[in-house]
């Protein structure tokens, strides 16, 4: 799952970057991932991973993860060319979401390319660039549909919808700001377009406004008005404090966090909301040699979810053998679990819940 991280320069991009990187995943438990220099891989905190682990005596436990991408130099006239332009936006289109850095935070010693700190001129700047960007596109997409269209009816919903949304931008709204029936969310699907990504607001505020969220600071609230139109989520953080936080080692991260009146860090949040945004679960598989979560879409059946793990697994799928993690807990062990019939036998429609403990019986 990759997220892409994008804001203009001196927002606190590379901040929040490294301490991502720092407070990393071992990349060697990922081979999935793709580690390049822009990419860090981030563990999705789980509680339940411990429990297992004990109850297991696993050798190895691999969280569930989520892989950030540093998106860097978008400047305004981006889609026109400038700066890194094009190639900055063809990275935003192989994202699942886009995480915009704001700076909310004021500091006399770093200049703001802008001038001054104004989070809602900052916001309409990027995305503006993706605005003109899905624009260019979806007037080529018209152009081609409405020719095509008179031969082809089927392709009337397209063209209808391809006129909504070309309006929409043309007002300098994101493609996201409207609402869309499930037919036009199929062929929405086909168009990839920048603005119609998921995003999170993350607002970078200063080292003491950390501790409430940034209920003080005019420039969050002013974010939180904003984010609400367009049915955004708002992650408040310190930058300068998640790259404090990423150095230290758990204990000392703890005592740090408590001190500073948080039970989370920053990035645990985003990380956290960035699941919830994308509408992803977790299942679980456990044994001795490895307790491991895996992260699928919420309403993904058996079959799929195991095709997580091998492809083998889809393909010769038998049945699932599934315990839910609080049953699990509170029967003690699997074997108690299962005297107590708690342990299912589910086929290939069942829909994987967050927190199934889950064996795989397949064949190969
Ligand atoms: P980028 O250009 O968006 O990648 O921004 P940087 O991460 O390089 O940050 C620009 C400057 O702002 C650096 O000098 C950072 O130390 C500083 N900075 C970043 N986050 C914060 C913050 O939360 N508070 C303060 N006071 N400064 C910050």
């Amino acid at each position: 799952m990759k997220l892409g991280i994008v804001g203009l320069p001196n927002v606190g991009k590379s901040t929040l970057f490294n301490a991502i990187t720092q407070a990393g995943a071992e990349s060697a438990n990922y081979p999935f991932c793709t580690i390049e220099p822009n990419v860090g891989v981030v563990a999705v905190p789980d509680d339940r991973l411990k429990f297992l682990t004990d109850l297991y005596q696993s050798e190895k436990t691999i969280p569930a993860a989520i892989e950030f991408y540093d998106i860097a130099g978008l400047v305004r006239g981006a889609s026109k060319g400038e700066g890194l332009g094009n190639k900055f936006l063809s990275h935003i289109r192989e994202v699942a979401s886009i995480l915009q850095v704001v700076r909310c935070f004021e500091d006399s010693n770093i200049t703001h390319v802008e001038g001054s700190v104004n989070p809602l001129r900052d916001i309409e700047t990027i995305n503006l660039e993706l605005v003109f960007s899905d624009l260019e596109m979806v007037e080529k997409r018209l152009q081609k549909s409405e020719k095509l269209v008179k031969g082809d009816k089927s392709l009337l919903a397209e063209v209808d919808l391809l006129k909504k949304i070309h309006s929409t931008l043309e007002e300098g709204l994101s493609a996201r700001s409207l609402e869309y029936d499930e037919k036009e969310l199929e062929i929405l699907k086909t168009f990839n377009l920048l603005s119609m990504k998921p995003i999170i607001y993350i607002a970078n505020v200063a080292e003491h406004e950390v501790s409430n969220e940034g209920a003080d600071n005019p420039y969050v609230q002013q974010l939180r008005g904003f984010a609400k139109t367009e049915g955004a989520e708002v992650v408040v953080i310190c930058a300068k404090i998640e790259a404090e936080i990423s150095e230290l080692e758990e204990e000392e991260k703890a005592m740090f966090l408590e001190e500073l009146g948080l039970s989370q860090s920053g990035l645990d949040r985003l990380v956290q909301a960035s699941y919830s945004l994308l509408g992803l679960i977790s299942y679980l598989t456990a044994g001795p040699k490895e307790v491991r979560a895996w992260t699928i879409k919420n309403g993904t059946k058996a079959p799929q979810a195991a095709g997580k793990i091998h492809s083998d697994f889809e393909r010769g799928f038998i049945r699932a053998e599934i315990v839910a993690f609080d049953d699990l807990v509170n029967c003690g062990t699997y074997a108690a679990a299962k005297e107590k019939g708690l342990v299912r036998l589910e086929g290939k429609e069942y829909v994987v819940q967050d927190g199934d403990v889950i064996l795989f019986r397949f064949n190969v």
